[in-house]
């Protein structure tokens, strides 16, 4: 058997026992070869339940985190969901084997193009892609019935929640990048929203605006 088939039943497993229970969520994580979502050289480490390196000062999250977001993110058929944060494209393929449609935005270009090409070979024709600020989200194809975040903010952003659907809700981490932060839970109700604290965590910051400084590896160029 490929190590890798083996290391992926391995990590199943590992997610069950952290709580991940969801059949369809583990049957999505199982399908996406996350291995096609990391750098040649990271490969043999694909199934560990560790973030890794993908290049622009980013990570693809570990897959505990993937599958916490898509557990509770209680995905349907007939959902629009909203991702800011794009990086390798790992947690929109994964999601969009659950739902109709994900729109996803990141602010790094490069790590774009790797991610839209990753889309393509996986054969994944649900997801529409956006270089931008997803502080902004994407006002045209709102509201949507799920928006999740996977970059921590230092609150959850009012431009965001406005294009949930009312009775959606978004899944956001939220604190200060030293202090740490929990994955919160904010549902847009008929009057106002609802805020539940999910789960302590630790994500590269969401900043503001289009990066158009350094290229991929940071050396500088670019445009
Ligand atoms: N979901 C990703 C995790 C990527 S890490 C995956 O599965 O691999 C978070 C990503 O959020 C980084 O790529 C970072 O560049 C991006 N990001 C941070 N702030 C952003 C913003 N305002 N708009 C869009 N993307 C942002």
């Amino acid at each position: 058997m490929d190590p890798l088939d083996t290391a992926k039943i391995k990590l199943i497993m590992e997610l069950r026992s952290q709580g991940i229970t969801d059949a369809a969520a583990l049957k999505a994580i199982e399908n996406t070869p996350r291995e096609e979502f990391v750098a040649p050289a990271q490969r043999v480490q694909a199934y560990d339940n560790q973030p890794l390196p993908i290049g622009c000062e980013q990570t693809i999250s570990q897959p505990y985190i993937v599958a916490f977001m898509t557990q509770h993110l209680q995905l349907n058929k007939s959902m629009v969901v909203l991702e800011i944060g794009t990086g390798s494209g790992y947690q929109a393929a994964v999601l969009s084997r659950l739902c109709r449609r994900v729109y996803t935005i990141e602010r790094h270009r490069p790590l774009m193009r790797e991610a839209e090409a990753r889309f393509r070979a996986c054969g994944l024709h649900n997801i529409t892609t956006r270089v931008g600020d997803g502080y902004k989200g994407w006002p045209e194809s709102a509201p949507f019935d799920r928006i999740v975040v996977t970059a921590a903010a230092p609150e959850p952003p009012e431009t965001l929640i406005a294009q949930l659907a009312v009775g959606g809700f978004m899944l956001i981490p939220v604190g200060a990048q030293r202090e740490g932060q929990q994955i919160q839970r904010i549902t847009r109700t008929e009057t106002g929203t609802e805020t539940e604290a999910l789960l302590p965590v630790r994500f590269v910051p969401m900043l503001p605006g289009v990066e158009r400084g350094a290229g991929k590896n940071g050396a500088g160029g670019g445009r």
